[in-house]
């Protein structure tokens, strides 16, 4: 049967490597590519702010360009789902509906209304997976039904699963032609994308990640242009405060499926072909989706993934309630200058780097203020154009030790860790403007700056600038010995996300560490025989050397030690 279709539009914002739609197309003599702004179902999901809002707007124009290239058009209509849809079938006689599946407990419940509408409408469904790279359910499934809990495991899983289905074919003007987009009369100028007024939302910063299928897709071709980059990049290296991103900032363009993960993940297996070497998960650009993909996998199977309490993997921490704490914290008036740059370029530009997300997130958390992950998750929702059920809580936890994270004896300092990477701060002078006058010697401290250089740089900090807000040292060993005793109360539940093998501790490997101010530390242990190399869940990472405890990297555990 040769249906009349809508190609529902959620996330999937692309036309490259888009199954759905092109199996919409293949059983179609009419397509409709619909997008329903269902505003109350955004902002239920998840906390969406300005620029959020702006890059989705910005990312339904350009796959309205494309589609009108192809000789089609984007059907873009405000109201909730079932409503909008159920009139759209009515009135242009549609027979099948198409949607990519999701994971999101959010999403599982949008997909249960359509089907049932579908069901009572008698429409064809048709559904497939674009936004992972595998469908998560198989990865559950070769796990015994349970979701590897450990990316160690979870690499143990791919590399059994092989690699996964290979991006859809381009969709081409031949296909629009065999499968037309009925217009309706007069209504040209109907259906078009709403703007930010239209909406009621007001952002006047400047855009610096223009949403869309172009701009990722543009994004993208200039960082593959570098292989060397490519083969060689290894995320623990990359520059938390660099002016410009140090890492691909594609995750905009992967969050709300204007990027396809697989294409990302196929082009760099045909980079990496033609290299003698190349870095390997969990450091490799690879190995970085696969982190994605391993949170998508956990969270689609974890009750209350986004919540501590209810939520099995999660230690259960009594976390303080302080708002006024929070609202520093969110402002960025810390009074340290380096958590406070970042939490300004998050507010301001939508996009910070992982390390940058670690030292706030710590910061947040089990470093200084012991405030709840959660809270933080909630801001980072608000602000990030990346924002992600599933990877922003699966990091939250990570980084607050709840889950997957167990050497929570390091904790990054709020002044060393940005002075590494760029001892002039010329991170925080950009980002925060009140400092730019102040000596390096003191930037990341600038309450032990003299009066006088104060003075000079026209910052009297308490007055132009927050005094720090705590005394790092000295909160950061109490929240260590609260965490202790968590961990010490709650042994079963930190286990079910650590790998026993992973803790240099448990193995009694041989290792080099050298601290912290030049940071590094080696893994001198013997490596076992691999399953696949690229999913080596052992991969080699002797060459590297390490600053931050971060993205699962190795690290001995120590007795209390503040970094
Ligand atoms: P690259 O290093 O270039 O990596 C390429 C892609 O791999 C990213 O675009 C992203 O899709 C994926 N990726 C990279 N690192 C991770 C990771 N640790 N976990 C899962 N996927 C990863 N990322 C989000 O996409 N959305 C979020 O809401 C989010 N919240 C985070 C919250 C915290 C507290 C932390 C510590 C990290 C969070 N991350 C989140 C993960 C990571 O910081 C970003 O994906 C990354 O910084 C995006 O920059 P990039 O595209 O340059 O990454």
């Amino acid at each position: 049967m040769t249906h009349r279709t809508i190609h529902l539009f959620r996330k999937g914002l692309r036309l490259h490597d888009n199954p759905t739609l092109v199996a919409a197309l293949e059983s179609s003599e009419a397509l409709y590519p619909v997008y329903v702004l269902d505003r109350a179902f955004l902002e239920g999901a998840m906390r969406m702010g300005a620029l959020r809002w702006r890059f989705l707007l910005q990312s339904l124009r350009d796959l309205q360009r494309g589609l009108a290239a192809l000789g089609s058009r984007l059907y873009v209509l405000q109201g909730r789902h079932e409503a909008v849809l159920r009139e759209l079938v009515r009135r242009w006689g549609v027979t099948q509906l198409t949607f990519d599946a999701e994971v999101e407990p959010f999403y599982a419940r949008l997909d249960d209304s359509l089907r049932a509408l579908a069901q009572e409408l008698g429409l064809s469904v048709q559904s497939c997976v674009a936004h992972t790279l595998y469908d998560v359910k198989r990865i559950i499934k070769a796990n015994g039904g349970k979701p590897p809990l450990t990316y160690k495991k979870f690499l143990q899983v791919l590399s059994v699963l092989g690699e996964p289905d290979k991006p859809a074919r381009e969709i081409t003007r031949q296909d629009f032609e065999k499968c037309k987009t009925p217009t309706e009369e007069g209504s040209e100028n109907e259906y078009q994308v709403p703007t930010l007024e239209d909406l009621g939302i007001e952002v006047d910063v400047e855009v610096l990640w223009p949403g869309g299928e172009t701009q990722g897709l543009k994004r993208l071709e200039k960082h593959l242009e570098s292989q060397g980059w490519v083969v060689n990049f290894s995320k623990p290296r990359t520059i938390p405060n660099s002016l410009l991103p140090s890492t691909t900032g594609l995750s905009p363009y992967f969050s709300l499926g204007c990027l396809s993960v697989r294409s990302f993940y196929y082009r760099l297996s045909n980079i990496y072909a033609q290299s003698k070497n190349h870095s390997l998960p969990p450091v490799s650009l690879q190995g970085q989706v696969l982190w994605r993909e391993f949170f998508y996998t956990v969270a689609s199977a974890t009750p209350n993934f986004t919540k501590m309490a209810g939520n099995p993997i999660c230690l259960q921490i009594n976390w303080y309630e302080n708002q006024e704490a929070l609202d520093k914290w969110r402002t960025a008036q810390t009074g340290f200058p380096w958590i406070d740059a970042i939490m300004t370029q998050l507010r301001q530009e939508g996009w910070i780097h992982h390390l940058a997300r670690h030292a706030v997130a710590c910061f947040l958390t089990r470093g200084d203020l012991w405030i709840s992950w959660e809270e933080g998750m909630k801001v980072f929702e608000e602000y990030l154009l990346d924002a992600d059920y599933s990877v922003n809580a699966g990091n939250w936890m990570w980084l607050s030790a709840s889950a997957f994270f167990h050497q929570y004896t390091r904790i990054f300092c709020p002044v060393r860790f940005g002075r590494r990477t760029d001892p002039d701060g010329q991170y925080l002078r950009k980002y925060l403007p009140a400092l730019k006058n102040f000596p390096s010697k003191y930037i990341y401290e600038p309450w032990t700056a003299p009066p006088e250089v104060q003075e000079e740089a026209g910052c009297i900090v308490g007055k132009d600038y927050p005094l720090p807000m705590v005394d790092h040292s000295e909160v950061s060993q109490r929240n260590l010995a609260l965490m202790r005793q968590v961990r010490s109360e709650q042994e079963n539940t930190a286990q079910l996300t650590r790998d026993l093998a992973d803790d240099p501790m448990e193995v009694g490997v041989k290792r080099e560490h050298q601290d912290d101010q030049g940071s590094v530390t080696q893994d001198h242990s013997e490596k076992p025989e691999r399953a696949s190399k690229r999913f080596s869940p052992d991969s080699d990472c002797k060459a590297l050397s390490y600053s931050w405890a971060s993205d699962g990297m190795r690290l001995p555990e120590l007795s209390g030690e503040v970094m």
